[in-house]
């Protein structure tokens, strides 16, 4: 095995993957090293959500631009990623909630997202059913979407595979430092993998990694579960998200009709364990029928959990450290499969060029986290 490359990537997600794909489109020769399989962290335990409306223009931008690569996509990578533009609705249940969606959305309309405040009418339209006790109306954007996480690892997978290899089951457990700069990296079987650059795009691991070249990062894991249900007919579009404490969010999946989801529980759990309880499946069963009361009878057919990868400010970390070569992608906040593709292409800009194609300050990582993104 020729064990040298241009750039070793540590993490198997839509991170790691996306920015091993726009590498290999520079010509680079990618090392991708996964501990476990793709999508084996959030990647593969996310819900596919991906939309536009954030609340700082870079974090806008960055989503915006990150929609275009997913519209791309089928025809980038040759094969059906089930990307649909079903929209995302921000329901508003009071004044306060109302108040900083039409704030945000003069921002993101200035920016020319397709967004829009609408009253409680067009929600009964859009989503036939709805409870609307309390609904005062809600941010629309319906050119947001959803896409399978699962199709687009192995897309990009595909193309990093072409010039470069993808070695899963592959822990790496050392990163070796010479006269400041990285130069290796160890895997727990004892093998050894040589280049000038290293990118840590290992998710809730992130912070681990780093702290193999004595850096530390501010990134967190929190644990967030999920679940699905049975297929059923289609009747809304658009992922619904109620912010209220005891709200969730969810949506319909594109050609199957299951519905998938979460709630952000309070408060967090913090740390790295992947358990699920009866008491999630429960309230998201109470929540989802709250919220639509023909969901009642809807059938659970499973549930599991994964982590966001939290900072303290809510965006995520795009940058090179103090270690010559060592580089920090993560920190995604429950965001990355979103942002990901973005995110991909901007961290090997940066990279392969030495500085990104637009100012991305916000995911310093020696900014001071003090801001907070509010649409988090
Ligand atoms: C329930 C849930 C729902 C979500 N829904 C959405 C959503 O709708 N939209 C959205 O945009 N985001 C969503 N997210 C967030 C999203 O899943 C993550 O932000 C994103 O997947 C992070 O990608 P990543 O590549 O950074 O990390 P990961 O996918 O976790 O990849 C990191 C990889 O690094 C590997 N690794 C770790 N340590 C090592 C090591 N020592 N050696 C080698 N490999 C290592 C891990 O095994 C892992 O596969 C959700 C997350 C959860 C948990």
């Amino acid at each position: 095995m020729n064990n040298t490359s241009d750039v070793i990537i540590i993490g198997g997600g839509i991170i790691g993957c996306a920015t091993g794909y726009y590498l290999t489109k520079k010509g680079f020769k990618i090392h991708l090293l996964e501990k476990n399989y793709l999508t084996a962290g959030s990647t593969g335990r996310c819900i596919g959500g991906v939309r536009q409306q954030f609340s700082t223009e870079t974090s806008i931008h960055v989503a915006m631009e990150s929609m275009s690569k997913f519209v791309a996509m089928k025809d980038e990578l040759g094969q059906d990623v089930e990307f649909h533009q079903g929209g995302y609705l921000f329901l508003a249940h009071d004044e306060e909630k109302k108040q900083t969606y039409l704030n945000l959305i003069e921002i993101q309309r200035k920016m020319g997202l397709d967004v829009q405040y609408i009253g409680v009418s067009e929600i009964e339209r859009l989503v036939p059913g709805i409870n609307t006790a309390d609904l005062l109306g809600g941010a629309y954007c319906p050119s947001d979407a959803q896409a399978n996480p699962f199709l687009i690892v192995d897309g990009y997978a595909k193309e990093i595979r072409k010039n470069g290899e993808i070695f899963t089951h592959k822990e790496v457990t050392q990163i070796r430092v010479e006269n400041g700069k990285v130069t290796s990296v160890k895997t727990k079987d004892n093998d050894t993998f040589c280049s000038p650059i290293v990118v840590d795009a290992a998710g809730p691991f992130a912070r681990n990694i780093a702290q193999m070249v004595n850096v530390d990062i501010p990134i967190y894991s929190e644990r967030h579960e999920a679940l699905i249900t049975e297929q059923m007919e289609r009747f809304f579009d658009m992922m619904i998200v109620d912010y209220r404490p005891d709200g969730c969010y969810f949506n319909q999946k594109w050609g199957k009709g299951s519905i998938i989801g979460c709630y952000t529980p309070i408060p967090n759990v913090p740390g790295l364990d992947l358990g699920a309880s009866f008491e999630f499946a429960k309230e998201m069963g109470r929540r989802m029928a709250r919220l639509i009361p023909r969901l009642s009878n809807v059938k659970i057919i499973r549930q599991w959990s994964g982590s966001y990868e939290m900072t303290p400010d809510g965006n995520p970390i795009l940058d090179r450290s103090d270690i010559e070569g060592f580089w920090i992608v993560g920190g995604m906040c429950g965001h990355g499969f979103m942002l990901g593709p973005e995110i991909g292409y901007l961290a090997a800009e940066c990279i392969a060029e030495g500085k990104p194609p637009y100012d991305i300050d916000e995911f310093s990582l020696r900014r001071d986290f003090a801001g907070k993104e509010v649409m988090r």
